[in-house]
């Protein structure tokens, strides 16, 4: 089957401007060049600390940004540069959940309304029938059915996420892009949040994308991973060789850093020197290798591309090419 979602090579560059006369002076590359595809069904993880660039890839299948360079592709249709409204009709069917659903529910509107709005928007449904629709969904996300007639901000943080999952589904979309959905939540809510949303990709057949800054969250929900660094993807493989078998230092560092229950399987810690640098004066060669305990000197001047080093598996490291040639010597 052809996968739902192509992402080919996609870059965002923000122009800055600065000074008085506000200026060009540069710009923040804050995804570079990343590619990878969604099949049907699946939930594939992308993780990376703030500012690798995860959100805005989000926002660019979403069509809240326009992509600098690259194709997205959705069920073969190009629509990366789409207007607005010749975007309309694929907006039933890429739906987003934010990180604060608060700050993305208007407050003014009570949790029915919230839910109807999408209804009203994208189907041909009846008051009578959106009433219904709206009573069904608030059952299906766990929410008790006098919630229609309340405000956000009378809910809780999960179960403003609960709100804000209800609306995304509504209208049946086949892909969620899910931006950090759980961040802002108790670790104990967190994990009900995960399970209701495994629950619905189950009933619904969803997609999802689901954005993290941290590999243990993604570990229980994702089919695959994908690791991004300064807007650069490193690696990217199904869960349990990106897990048992990580390739990447960046990965390596990222796993040691999740807590392990049984101390005598504890990693070897990687400990990573140093901030993320500035993605508007990104490191020469591997973007990484200011913080790689490993880096070596074609990594200050070659920029390592993703490859293939196993199926589904694709890592951006010049340790590879080292590997392969001491297995070959
Ligand atoms: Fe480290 Fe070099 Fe690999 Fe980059 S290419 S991750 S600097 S070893
Ligand atoms: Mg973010």
């Amino acid at each position: 089957a052809s996968p739902l979602l192509e992402v080919e090579n996609v870059k965002k560059y923000f122009p800055i401007r600065g000074g008085l006369f506000r200026r060009p002076a540069g710009a923040i590359r804050a995804v570079d060049g990343v590619s990878f595809t969604l099949r049907a069904g699946e939930t594939f993880g992308l993780v990376g600390e703030s500012g690798s660039g995860k959100s805005t890839l989000g926002r660019l299948i979403v069509r809240l940004h326009d992509p600098t360079d690259g194709t997205i592709r959705f069920r073969g249709a190009d629509i990366g540069r789409l207007k607005p409204a010749q975007f309309r009709p694929y907006r039933k069917h890429i739906q987003m959940i934010f990180q604060d659903p608060y700050a993305s529910l208007n407050p003014r509107m009570t949790v029915g309304a919230l839910i109807e709005e999408p209804l009203m928007l994208h189907t041909d449904l009846g008051k009578k029938e959106r009433r219904d629709e709206v009573r069904r969904l608030l059952a299906i996300v766990g929410l008790p059915p006098d919630a229609a007639n309340r405000y956000p901000h009378e809910f809780s943080g999960g179960q403003r996420q609960r709100i804000g999952i209800a609306r995304a589904i509504s209208i049946r979309p086949s892909l969620v892009i899910a931006d950090e959905p759980v961040s802002a939540l108790d670790v104990s809510i967190q994990a009900q949040i995960i399970n209701l949303m495994m629950d619905l990709q189950e009933a619904f057949g969803l997609t999802y994308l689901f954005i993290a800054h941290d590999l243990s969250v993604v570990k229980h929900i994702s089919d695959r991973v994908g690791v991004l660094y300064l807007g650069h993807l490193v690696e990217l493989a199904d869960k349990k060789s990106l897990f048992t078998d990580p390739l990447h230092p960046y990965t390596q560092a990222l796993l040691a850093a999740v807590p392990v229950p049984d101390p005598k399987r504890r990693r070897e810690r990687i400990l990573l020197s140093g901030e993320i640098p500035s993605a508007v004066r990104p490191p020469s060669g591997c973007v990484f290798h200011p913080r790689c305990p490993k880096a070596m000197d074609v990594c200050r001047s070659v920029r390592p591309p993703l490859r293939e080093v196993g199926p589904g598996h694709a890592v951006a490291c010049h340790l590879l090419d080292v590997q392969r040639a001491s297995n070959t010597a």
